[in-house]
């Protein structure tokens, strides 16, 4: 195992070393429902490579993170959202977001109510 990899659970799902059904994926993220859902549909677009939160991105980067978004359009087809979601990313202490490995979550299949905080 190199040195430098990263041990977080997301990178242990993407490296199938933690066994995981993926509802989509491609070259730089994966799709998987969370374990802990908030809303009758919530799913985790998670980048295969290791940025731990969206202050790691670079200008370089525009194009993957583009794409990560666009993957919820997508997916909502798929999973039957058809009346909308709600998409979020936590970064950073305030947002409390627990795992350190950069993901979109994607909620929705029931009116989610307009407060996202309390
Ligand atoms: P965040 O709080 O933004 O870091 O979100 C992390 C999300 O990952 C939480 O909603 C957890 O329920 C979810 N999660 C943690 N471990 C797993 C896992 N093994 N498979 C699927 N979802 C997970």
């Amino acid at each position: 195992m190199a040195n430098n990899m990263v041990h977080d659970i997301f990178c242990k799902i993407v490296r199938g070393e933690i066994k995981s059904k993926p509802i989509f994926q491609n070259r730089n993220f994966i799709v998987i429902k969370d374990i802990n859902p908030q809303a009758p549909i919530h799913l985790l677009i998670i980048a295969k490579k290791h940025f731990e939160d969206i202050s790691s991105f670079k200008k370089a980067h525009t194009g993957l993170l583009g794409g990560g978004l666009m993957i919820a359009e997508k997916i909502s087809k798929k999973v039957g959202l058809k009346n909308g979601y709600r998409l979020i990313i936590n970064r950073g202490a305030d947002a409390q977001g627990g795992v350190p490995h950069f993901h979109i979550h994607i909620l929705g299949g029931k009116k989610l109510g307009t407060k996202i905080v309390k």
